[in-house]
């Protein structure tokens, strides 16, 4: 069916989601799946009866607006261990419907009409259409990709009196870099004594390779006072699906925030957050997850060893950047669709990350994935 209306697209740059359009691809041509952030394994099967268990006991309805209390408080509990803040649960953390709907309500709710918000490309897809939404100005300002380092003076270039937020990522999608001492301290720089909010999602803190450490914007006093931090319980319990994410803020920040955030789904799904609840209070089940990935990383790394492909260094996320320009003509689109048609696997082109577009000659692997996954499409790629 088709209406005879008159509809003025409010994103007319924008189709359906990249990741809607490799998912149609990929079962198409039966395809080994390296492409989607999403693991393919199941959670703890304790994590399921706590699901089963709260829906036979009856938290089938909305739960508060800002989520379950207990998840609250559980939540202030252990950002205060991990990164020595201390966030009210009552006026400071509010449980969304996953990261992504955090990421919405905080940009509806700071950002006015004409305001600039600088982002780093390559850029999880969410921000840019967002912003634009509002009636601002993206300024997106590019990772280098042979270096993988933010410039810092690019960014200070970019900031005019409407910039109202700054947006980061680490661990970063799809880079896979994670910011370090000399970033913290530029971004702590560049805002100070200005009217800029940063708007962090961190929802891979707990997905960081090598020994590094996470440098949450919690952990900073002078930028914590200025931020919005975005965490994803969906991501750290393998339940991507269960819609289920959480953000941090000062409390005036958190009260527009939530103005949003109430007309957008009221409050994430109950059952859901009265079984994480239990899970936040092990910190095994969160200090596990930085060995588990890290070996599906160098399983993914070692399968490749032999391919063509050059992988960039991942120190967190659960990406890895390929480069293919060095063999094939192609650009990353074609090249993606190639390796799905040919060799039966599913890859993300870099460009999609772009607003613009971009000539990358670089594909995003995904390895949150079981090891047999891993192997069996690094071995379908290694016969290219
Ligand atoms: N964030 C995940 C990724 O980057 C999944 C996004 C999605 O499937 N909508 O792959």
């Amino acid at each position: 069916m088709k209406s005879s209306l008159s509809i003025e697209t409010k994103l007319p740059t924008h189709g359906v989601s990249v990741f809607s359009q490799i998912a149609a691809l990929a079962a198409r041509y039966n395809a080994v799946n390296l492409w989607q952030g999403a693991p393919n394994y199941s959670p703890d099967q304790t994590l399921i009866d706590s699901a089963t268990e709260a829906m036979k006991a009856g938290f089938n309805q909305y739960s508060a607006m800002t989520g379950v209390a207990t998840l609250r408080e559980a939540l202030t509990e252990k950002i205060a261990t991990l990164y020595g803040t201390r966030y009210d649960p009552e006026t400071e953390i509010t449980i969304t419907a996953g990261g992504s709907e955090a990421i919405y309500a905080t940009i509806a709710a700071l950002v006015k009409q004409g305001d600039e918000v600088i982002f780093f490309e390559p850029a999880f897809e969410v921000y840019e259409p967002v912003v634009r939404l509002q009636g601002a100005k993206p300024v997106p300002i590019q990772i280098p990709l042979d270096r993988l380092k933010i410039d810092w003076n690019e960014v200070a270039a970019a900031v005019t009196p409407r910039t109202r937020m700054i947006i980061v990522n680490t661990p970063h999608n799809p880079t896979g870099i994670v910011m370090e001492d000399e970033d913290i301290a530029a971004l702590t720089a560049i805002t100070r004594d200005s009217n800029i909010i940063v708007l962090a999602d961190e929802v891979y803190e707990h997905v960081i390779f090598d020994g590094m450490e996470h440098r949450s914007m919690c952990r900073y006093p002078e930028l914590a006072e200025r931020s919005v931090v975005v965490f994803s319980l969906g991501k750290t319990y393998h339940v991507t699906g269960w819609r289920i994410g959480y953000c941090v803020a000062p409390a005036d920040l958190t009260s527009e925030i939530r103005k949003i955030h109430q007309y957008l789904v009221f409050s994430a799904p109950t059952p859901l957050q009265v079984a994480v609840a239990k899970e936040v209070s092990r910190p095994e089940s969160y200090q596990r997850l930085r060995g588990f990935y890290e070996q599906k990383r160098d399983i993914l790394t070692q399968a490749l060893s032999t391919s063509r492909f050059k992988l960039r260094p991942s120190h967190g996320s659960f990406f890895v950047l390929a480069s293919f320009d060095h063999f094939s003509d192609l650009n990353d689109f074609d090249f993606a669709k190639q390796l799905l048609v040919e060799k039966g696997v599913g890859t993300i082109p870099l460009s999609v990350f772009y607003g613009h577009g971009a000539e990358t000659g670089m594909i995003r692997l995904s390895f949150c994935k079981d090891d047999e996954t891993l192997r069996e499409g690094g071995r379908r790629l290694s016969t290219l």
